[in-house]
Protein backbone atom coordinates (compact mmCIF):
# COMPACT_ATOMS: atom_id res chain seq x y z
CA UNK A 1 0.00 0.00 0.00
CA UNK A 2 1.33 3.32 -0.97
CA UNK A 3 -0.03 6.65 0.76
CA UNK A 4 1.10 10.54 0.34
CA UNK A 5 0.08 12.86 3.29
CA UNK A 6 0.98 16.42 2.63
CA UNK A 7 0.65 19.68 4.70
CA UNK A 8 1.69 23.10 3.38
CA UNK A 9 5.82 22.86 3.93
CA UNK A 10 6.57 18.84 3.31
CA UNK A 11 5.23 16.27 1.49
CA UNK A 12 5.45 12.44 3.48
CA UNK A 13 5.41 9.21 1.59
CA UNK A 14 4.71 5.65 3.09
CA UNK A 15 5.38 2.34 1.72
CA UNK A 16 2.94 -0.57 4.08
CA UNK A 17 4.98 -3.27 1.88
CA UNK A 18 8.52 -2.18 3.94
CA UNK A 19 6.95 -1.10 7.30
CA UNK A 20 7.46 -3.51 9.76
CA UNK A 21 5.68 -1.44 12.58
CA UNK A 22 8.73 -0.95 14.55
CA UNK A 23 6.72 2.23 16.16
CA UNK A 24 9.95 4.39 16.11
CA UNK A 25 7.88 7.16 14.33
CA UNK A 26 4.94 6.75 16.30
CA UNK A 27 7.82 7.38 19.47
CA UNK A 28 9.18 10.68 17.91
CA UNK A 29 6.47 12.19 16.90
CA UNK A 30 2.98 10.59 18.29
CA UNK A 31 1.14 13.59 17.34
CA UNK A 32 1.37 12.88 13.57
CA UNK A 33 1.79 8.98 13.32
CA UNK A 34 -0.92 7.04 15.82
CA UNK A 35 -1.72 3.32 14.96
CA UNK A 36 -5.44 3.97 16.84
CA UNK A 37 -6.35 6.91 14.29
CA UNK A 38 -7.72 6.49 10.47
CA UNK A 39 -5.71 7.59 8.68
CA UNK A 40 -2.91 6.86 11.33
CA UNK A 41 -0.87 9.35 10.01
CA UNK A 42 -1.23 13.05 9.66
CA UNK A 43 0.96 15.59 9.34
CA UNK A 44 -1.05 18.50 10.15
CA UNK A 45 -0.70 17.96 14.10
CA UNK A 46 3.39 18.38 14.88
CA UNK A 47 5.96 20.86 13.79
CA UNK A 48 7.59 19.74 10.23
CA UNK A 49 11.34 19.11 12.28
CA UNK A 50 9.34 16.84 14.67
CA UNK A 51 8.03 15.01 11.78
CA UNK A 52 11.35 15.13 9.61
CA UNK A 53 13.22 13.53 12.37
CA UNK A 54 10.70 10.87 12.82
CA UNK A 55 10.94 9.89 9.30
CA UNK A 56 14.53 9.87 9.62
CA UNK A 57 14.10 7.28 12.15
CA UNK A 58 12.33 5.08 10.30
CA UNK A 59 14.64 1.88 9.61
CA UNK A 60 12.90 -0.02 7.10
CA UNK A 61 12.49 2.92 4.69
CA UNK A 62 9.04 2.61 4.93
CA UNK A 63 8.64 6.69 5.74
CA UNK A 64 10.62 9.40 3.03
CA UNK A 65 9.54 12.72 2.80
CA UNK A 66 10.43 15.88 0.30
CA UNK A 67 9.30 19.66 0.47
CA UNK A 68 6.37 20.58 -1.02
CA UNK A 69 7.83 23.41 -3.12
CA UNK A 70 4.45 25.15 -3.56
CA UNK A 71 3.85 22.31 -6.21
CA UNK A 72 0.22 20.68 -6.43
CA UNK A 73 -0.26 17.19 -7.34
CA UNK A 74 -3.33 16.30 -8.88
CA UNK A 75 -5.88 13.36 -9.91
CA UNK A 76 -6.82 13.81 -13.72
CA UNK A 77 -9.15 11.10 -14.31
CA UNK A 78 -10.17 11.78 -17.73
CA UNK A 79 -7.07 12.08 -19.15
CA UNK A 80 -5.86 9.26 -17.22
CA UNK A 81 -2.87 11.07 -16.03
CA UNK A 82 -1.74 12.84 -12.62
CA UNK A 83 -0.38 16.32 -12.57
CA UNK A 84 1.96 18.44 -11.06
CA UNK A 85 1.46 22.06 -10.80
CA UNK A 86 3.62 25.36 -10.31
CA UNK A 87 0.15 27.69 -9.63
CA UNK A 88 -1.50 27.55 -13.39
CA UNK A 89 1.84 26.12 -15.34
CA UNK A 90 1.83 22.24 -15.56
CA UNK A 91 5.11 21.25 -14.99
CA UNK A 92 4.90 17.51 -14.81
CA UNK A 93 2.78 14.35 -15.11
CA UNK A 94 2.59 10.51 -14.84
CA UNK A 95 0.11 9.06 -18.01
CA UNK A 96 -1.68 5.68 -17.77
CA UNK A 97 -3.75 3.58 -19.78
CA UNK A 98 -6.93 2.01 -18.25
CA UNK A 99 -8.18 -1.62 -19.24
CA UNK A 100 -10.61 -3.51 -16.44
CA UNK A 101 -9.02 -3.12 -13.19
CA UNK A 102 -5.61 -2.99 -14.60
CA UNK A 103 -3.37 0.56 -14.93
CA UNK A 104 -0.24 0.45 -16.66
CA UNK A 105 1.50 3.54 -15.95
CA UNK A 106 3.31 4.29 -19.15
CA UNK A 107 5.25 7.68 -19.48
CA UNK A 108 6.18 9.81 -16.37
CA UNK A 109 7.99 13.42 -17.31
CA UNK A 110 8.61 16.47 -15.01
CA UNK A 111 10.29 19.72 -16.43
CA UNK A 112 14.30 20.09 -16.34
CA UNK A 113 13.99 23.33 -14.38
CA UNK A 114 11.69 21.38 -11.80
CA UNK A 115 13.96 18.31 -11.00
CA UNK A 116 15.30 16.87 -8.13
CA UNK A 117 12.12 18.04 -6.25
CA UNK A 118 10.75 14.60 -5.62
CA UNK A 119 7.76 15.42 -8.19
CA UNK A 120 7.95 12.32 -10.31
CA UNK A 121 7.72 10.22 -7.26
CA UNK A 122 4.72 12.26 -5.91
CA UNK A 123 2.75 11.93 -9.40
CA UNK A 124 3.33 7.73 -9.24
CA UNK A 125 2.54 7.97 -5.44
CA UNK A 126 -1.01 9.39 -6.47
CA UNK A 127 -1.41 6.99 -9.06
CA UNK A 128 -0.95 4.14 -7.11
CA UNK A 129 -2.51 5.87 -3.99
CA UNK A 130 -5.54 6.13 -6.22
CA UNK A 131 -5.46 2.18 -7.69
CA UNK A 132 -5.52 1.31 -4.23
CA UNK A 133 -8.34 2.82 -3.43
CA UNK A 134 -10.06 1.63 -5.96
CA UNK A 135 -8.76 -1.31 -5.99
CA UNK A 136 -6.95 -1.88 -9.18
CA UNK A 137 -3.78 -2.93 -10.13
CA UNK A 138 -0.96 -1.17 -11.04
CA UNK A 139 2.16 -2.49 -13.71
CA UNK A 140 4.25 0.48 -15.10
CA UNK A 141 6.43 0.53 -18.59
CA UNK A 142 8.15 3.90 -17.28
CA UNK A 143 11.07 2.57 -15.95
CA UNK A 144 10.84 5.33 -13.18
CA UNK A 145 7.33 4.13 -12.41
CA UNK A 146 8.68 0.26 -12.41
CA UNK A 147 11.64 1.14 -10.16
CA UNK A 148 8.93 2.76 -7.48
CA UNK A 149 6.74 -0.34 -7.93
CA UNK A 150 9.21 -2.97 -7.32
CA UNK A 151 11.00 -1.20 -4.47
CA UNK A 152 8.62 -2.68 -1.89
CA UNK A 153 11.50 -4.58 0.28
CA UNK A 154 12.59 -3.43 3.52
CA UNK A 155 15.92 -1.60 4.14
CA UNK A 156 15.97 -1.75 7.49
CA UNK A 157 19.75 -3.32 9.42
CA UNK A 158 18.56 -3.70 12.46
CA UNK A 159 16.76 -7.06 12.93
CA UNK A 160 12.97 -5.70 12.88
CA UNK A 161 13.89 -4.36 16.42
CA UNK A 162 11.37 -1.78 17.92
S1 LIG B 1 8.98 0.69 10.00
FE1 LIG B 1 9.08 2.94 9.83
S2 LIG B 1 6.97 3.53 9.26
FE2 LIG B 1 6.86 1.45 10.03
S3 LIG B 1 6.33 1.72 12.21
FE3 LIG B 1 8.61 1.51 12.05
S4 LIG B 1 9.36 3.64 11.97
FE4 LIG B 1 7.14 3.70 11.51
Amino acid sequence: MHRIYENNDIVVFWNSEKCFHSRRCVTASPLTFDPMRKPWIDVTKDKNSNIWQAIESCPSGALSCTYRHDIDVKMDETNLRSVAYDGDKEIGECDYSSEGSVISIYHTGVDPAYEGKGIAKRLVYTILEYAERNKMEVNATCSYAKKLIADNKSNCLHGGEA
